[in-house]
């Protein structure tokens, strides 16, 4: 019987081709292989999923797989099964799950297959160049005596090194590459050529540090990691630490051990750029031997990593949430950090969550995997009480003279500006500012408003100005002499002479950017160092040299959106003004109060970490809304519960599984109808005839138009994961029958909800 076997190919299609395996590859293709195939008429470089022998089916003749591309499969089983359930769960086309997955191609592999036709799936960006070789010993043998001078000498050198570049050998023996050649030829020595890793993160070299005594919140967290490393299964934790309780501290441990067994580590934080601090700790305990997986590594470098991984000549990565697909060799323990933060999510292409996948990863390799913070998801709590997430607390700030801070809730609708004169710098937050200063100390305000003037508005008629192609009102920046942008779709322009609505000549800028917050506070207090951070001033690279500014203490107030929040360890930052509370909490999303109180917890988080005690001012409008008061009073346990009590009286998640059909299209009837059909799709099919699956919609989504198409939707919701799968995927046979011109998305756990 011929041997067949399956490949995905890097086309938008959920299905895999299958080829035949020529003889004289039938002993080399494996699953998780590279290999060149013929595609109609096309050549196409896919990922092999399985082979078996088989008879293709009557009338086909399957095409032979035209070359290998890696000799080794270039995706562990592991990784590659997982990423097969990944791109089930979500219904997402293997190709591209498999494309988020796979390293560039070497350019000596691309070379190898010839420059023919279209060759894609894993950026066919060619890596590779400038590389360093490195002789590392084999475990072979050589005949007694057999070896004399250089030959014998940089072996022996090489066994007690474990391995070195062959330049550096050549500065101690002028024969060595010689020499090396010969070791290689007997079999005694493996040469690989590898990208030295060129990263800002590993710029300044890391003192080694000490590990610090755990506290006995700490110890308690660790002994049950360790102790579930032991066994050798997978487990899984909440670790529910109050900001500053010292986590960090118990990943660090639990790597260690982790390592200690001879596994594989893999750390997962929200947005790596901004978390430069993070990485020093990790360096500072384990060296440089990490491989630190960001947005802002070459090509080339991301492939270094990559391979270093790969190889196992590392066995720590820390990343974002593409580092989900790393492959950590023998992975023994799964790490995300701050479990609760929205970007997790992947909100284009695979519509994935990166938590949610570390859980699965972990579960089915038998890793350990903790999910650390301070605000819980709502999503991590309900698993706790249904007993498949073990919590472990952290009650206490881990530096014994910190507490967390105390919060004063400031009602700016009786309480009146401070000598600035606008609303949202109130008194307090002004006398707060001055006191903080005067004691030469730091201080953090919070502003979820990027630009100068959330909006423009005509004095005449009240009309706002609006964005041409988006459904949202543009923002005023001064830059370049005062620009209006709109903040979904990016388009800038000028600032208009007149109310395009009545013609008037009077437009007023309304409302409070932090570009308008960055200029009051720094004519408010002209000796004050005030700085800014969002998304305007600083990609990462800028961003973390913001933060070392105000580490340095060369910033006294910091002024900034969600980028203030995260998680930041200052140790002279005493005050933190929540500027407007009330931006965040009224969102048209379920998760709105959750998200608000995670925002505001975390950045009351920011002061008083040390000695000196901290101090919170959250300005607001609705004092009363309960993530304010919990937030006020530190009381994470209390919103939970009462967030989780209203979640199940109005049956969303954790409470019930969402899928989500986002339809659009340039014409806002095609785009209706076309969501009606999905809908009517979803309720005709068994799973929602029968009720066991709620099919909400179709509905204008809450922002109704964005780049000029026209926004509809489809919401599924069930408690039963398996009729949700049915009713999505019957929703889904609808799409082939839809105008061209509509786009569907399907997104499966969905955060975002505009
Ligand atoms: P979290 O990640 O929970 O916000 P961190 O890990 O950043 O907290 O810890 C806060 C601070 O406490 C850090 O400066 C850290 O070095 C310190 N720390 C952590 N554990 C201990 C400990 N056992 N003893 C003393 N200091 C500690
Ligand atoms: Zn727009």
């Amino acid at each position: 019987m011929p041997l067949l076997c399956e490949v995905a190919v890097p086309v938008p299609l959920a299905r895999a081709f299958s080829y035949e395996v020529p003889e004289a590859l039938a002993d080399k293709i494996r699953p998780g292989a590279r290999v060149l195939c013929e595609f109609g008429r096309r050549k196409l470089v896919g990922v092999v999923l399985g082979v078996a022998e088989g008879e293709p089916a009557a009338g086909v003749r399957l095409k032979p797989v035209a070359s290998l591309v890696d000799p080794e499969p270039v995706l562990p089983e592991e990784l590659l099964a997982f990423l097969r359930e990944l791109s089930s769960y979500y219904f997402a086309p293997i190709g591209e799950v498999l494309r988020l997955a796979l390293p560039a191609m070497e350019r000596d592999q691309v070379r190898a297959l010839g420059a023919q036709g279209e060759l894609s799936l894993g950026r066919v960006k060619q890596v590779g160049g400038k590389r360093i070789a490195y002789a590392k010993p084999t475990d072979a043998l050589e005949a007694p005596g057999s070896l004399k001078g250089q030959a014998a000498a940089v072996l022996s050198l090489l066994r007690a090194s474990g391995e070195a570049p062959v330049a550096r050998l050549e500065e101690k023996f002028g024969n060595a590459r010689a020499a090396v050649k010969k070791l290689a030829s007997l079999g005694l020595v493996e040469l690989e050529e590898r990208e030295p890793p060129r990263d800002a993160f590993f710029a300044v070299p890391e003192p080694r540090d000490t590990p610090p005594e755990l506290n006995e919140a700490q110890a308690a967290a660790v002994g049950r990691i360790e102790g579930a490393l032991g066994e050798g299964k997978s487990a899984a934790f909440l670790l529910f630490g109050v900001t500053g309780s010292g986590k960090t501290e118990v990943y660090l441990r639990a790597i260690a051990a982790c390592l200690a067994s001879g596994r594989g580590a893999l750390v997962m934080v929200p947005e790596i750029a901004l978390t430069p601090q993070l990485v020093a700790r990790f360096r500072a305990r384990f060296g440089d031997d990490l491989a630190v997986m960001h947005s802002g590594l070459s090509e080339a470098d991301r492939h270094a990593m990559w391979k270093r991984l790969r190889t196992g000549a590392v066995r720590v990565a820390i990343g974002a949430r593409s580092a989900v697909f790393a492959p950590v060799p023998g992975l023994g323990l799964v790490i995300v950090d701050e479990e609760h933060d929205g970007s997790f999510k992947q909100e284009e292409g695979v519509r994935y969550h990166a938590r949610d996948m570390a859980l699965l990863r972990a579960h089915r390799t038998g890793a350990v995997v903790v999910l650390g913070s301070a605000t819980p998801s709502l999503e991590s709590v309900e698993l706790v009480r249904r007993g498949k997430l073990a919590e472990l607390r952290l009650p206490d700030r881990a530096h014994r003279e910190a507490t967390l801070p105390e919060v004063q809730i400031v009602d700016i609708r009786r309480i009146g500006p401070g000598p600035i004169g606008n609303k949202l710098v109130s008194l307090p937050l002004h006398r707060a500012l001055e006191k903080t200063l005067a004691a030469g100390e730091q201080a953090i305000l919070f502003l979820n408003r990027r630009g100068f003037a959330p909006s423009v508005v005509c004095e005449a008629c009240g009309q706002v100005a609006t964005c041409l192609a988006c459904s949202v009102s543009l923002t005023w920046h001064r830059t370049r002499g005062g620009r209006l942008r709109c903040h979904y779709c990016d388009w800038e322009g000028p600032m208009p002479e007149a109310c395009a609505a009545c013609g008037w000549k009077g437009l007023e800028l309304e409302g409070l950017g932090t570009e308008r917050l960055e200029d009051a506070i720094a004519q408010a207090f002209p000796n004050a160092r005030v700085a800014r951070l969002d998304r305007d001033v600083a990609d990462g690279a800028k961003a973390e040299a913001i933060l070392a500014r105000m580490r340095a203490g060369e910033i006294d107030v910091l002024v900034g959106t969600q980028m203030v929040t995260k998680g930041h360890d200052l140790g002279n930052v005493t005050l933190v003004g929540v500027v407007n509370a009330d931006a965040a909490l009224s969102l048209p999303d379920f998760r709105a109060a959750e998200r608000g109180f995670q925002l505001l917890v975390q950045v009351a988080g920011r002061a008083g970490r040390r000695d000196r005690p901290g101090r919170v001012l959250i300005q607001t409008r609705t004092p009363e809304h309960p993530a304010i008061m919990f937030a006020a009073k530190h009381d994470v346990p209390a919103f939970l519960e009462y967030e989780l009590h209203d979640r199940a009286e109005v049956g969303y998640p954790p409470f019930s599984r969402l899928g989500l059909l986002r339809v659009d299209a340039i014409d806002e009837e095609v785009a209706r109808q076309a969501a009606g059909k999905l809908a009517a799709y979803a309720r005709t099919c068994p799973e929602g005839a029968s009720r066991a699956v709620d099919v909400l919609g179709p509905s204008a989504a809450p922002l109704a138009r964005l780049r000029g198409r026209y926004r509809f939707r489809v919401l599924l919701r069930s408690k039963d994961r398996r009729a949700l799968r049915g009713a999505v995927a019957a929703a889904a046979r609808g799409i082939a029958e839809l105008d061209r011109n509509v786009r569907v998305v399907i997104d499966i756990d969905p955060v975002a909800m505009l």
